[in-house]
């Protein structure tokens, strides 16, 4: 038996983990619409590369029929690992070989990869979800832009890290982690900068330093993204914000100046491309009442530091979690409730470990505790 599938479910959001879940709710043949408050382009261009778990997100990518077409496009040389002090002394260095377990794909090719299997009707761009309200029948109305309402069985907010279906369940925010990242852009690297190619090579250089950390990926479009990241007062970041280009070029050089000159290439190649994070967490063992109607999953649930790449694979993993759930149960309560249970379990372990290596990555000794993780 499995739970009903005449219900009608409402995906909140099409990051990696709302389409996951939409695709794998259409191949069990379930009624759902993903909504999105952004256009169809609008994963295209944003985000870095990730790189995708042969346990967790591997998963939900072979059960959803779309693995080895992941592979084609995952760079399984984007595992490539250098881990350096900020003398430039390099603690460790891995070159590839094969293919490994956390093969690098970019956000937006991601979500592309899943969206194009998922029947255009079921996705609704130009959505943003305003707010719910939860009927005495379990039945939720959902109001969308300016006055928009539709009716469901069941909502999935999986709207990120800024949830607005989160407050629905629980009324614990995100925290800022200390941390603030300046993500910085190099474009056409081999190209333009081949001496900073080499230096990269295909995957990431991890720079740390007690406070301070330049974290840099080649993506699949041939740029180096790179984050300049601080333990940094939460406002401090709104500092950078008011610099130009040029102004903030500065700024990072005094900031990085006793780093070595193998590591300021980085910022001196840099293009105006530039975004600011300020990284945020939840409470790494949340949990709230469940719901017969309303449930959250990704970063909406659980959102972590991306300091152990886990984000994105525990949002395809619990995507695969709920349509389990589905296929085990009989109705649809037991399953959230299983499904919740199950994702609570999986995402600690993820959420412990993305702290651990924050304060890891940002502690005195820094790459050197991170190399015996590495070994
Ligand atoms: C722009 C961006 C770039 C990222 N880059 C990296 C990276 O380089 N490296 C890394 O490790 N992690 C990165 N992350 C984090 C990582 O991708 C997340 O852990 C993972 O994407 C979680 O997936 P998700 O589907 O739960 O949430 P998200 O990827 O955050 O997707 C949530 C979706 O919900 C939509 N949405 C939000 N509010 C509403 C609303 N009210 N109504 C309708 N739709 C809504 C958003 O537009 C978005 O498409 C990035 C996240 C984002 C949003």
């Amino acid at each position: 038996m499995a739970v009903n599938k005449n219900h009608k479910i409402a995906i909140i959001g099409g990051g990696p983990g709302g389409l996951m879940l939409g695709l794998l709710l259409q191949n069990a043949g379930y009624q759902f619409t993903i909504f999105e408050k952004g256009e169809p382009t609008i994963n295209s261009e944003r985000g870095g590369s990730l790189d995708i778990h042969e346990e967790s997100g591997q998963v939900a990518l072979k059960e959803a029929g779309i693995l080895e077409e992941f592979k084609k496009l995952a760079r399984y040389d984007g595992e490539d690992t250098k881990i350096v002090g900020k003398d430039g002394t390099v603690y460790y260095e891995e070159t590839a070989e094969g293919e490994g377990g956390r093969p690098e794909i970019d956000r937006g090719e991601l979500c592309d990869l899943i969206r194009t299997h998922i029947d255009s009707s079921h996705i609704q761009y130009g959505y943003k979800f305003k707010s719910l309200e939860q009927f005495k029948n379990g039945q939720v109305e959902i109001t969308f832009n300016e006055n928009e309402k539709q009716i469901f069985d069941f909502v999935m907010g999986v709207d990120g890290a800024f949830s607005k279906v989160r407050p629905y369940l629980t009324s614990t925010d995100i925290e800022y982690t200390g941390i603030s990242m300046i993500e910085i852009n190099i474009d056409d690297v081999k190209n333009k900068y081949p001496d900073l190619a080499a230096y990269n090579k295909n995957g990431k250089m991890m720079a740390l330093d007690q406070n301070q950390a330049l974290l840099a990926q080649l993506n699949g479009d041939g740029r180096i993204k790179v984050y300049a990241s601080y333990r940094m007062d939460y406002d401090k970041l709104d500092d950078y914000k008011k610099l130009s280009p040029s102004e903030l070029k500065q700024q990072l050089l005094r900031d990085f100046h006793d780093w070595d000159a193998s590591l300021l290439q980085y910022i001196e190649s840099m293009n105006d491309d530039i975004l600011f994070r300020r990284i945020y967490k939840l409470p790494i063992s949340l949990t709230w009442e469940s719901n017969g109607s309303i449930s959250l999953m990704g970063d909406a649930a659980h959102v972590m530091s991306p300091f152990a790449g886990e984000g994105v694979n525990a949002a395809l993993y619990d995507a695969y979690l709920f349509v389990e759930a589905l296929k085990q149960k009989d109705t649809l309560y037991p399953a959230i409730q299983y499904y919740e249970q199950e994702m609570y379990k999986h995402s600690r372990e993820s959420a412990q470990g993305s702290q651990d290596n924050l304060e890891r990555m940002f502690s005195q000794n820094a790459a050197e505790k991170l190399v015996e993780l590495f070994k």
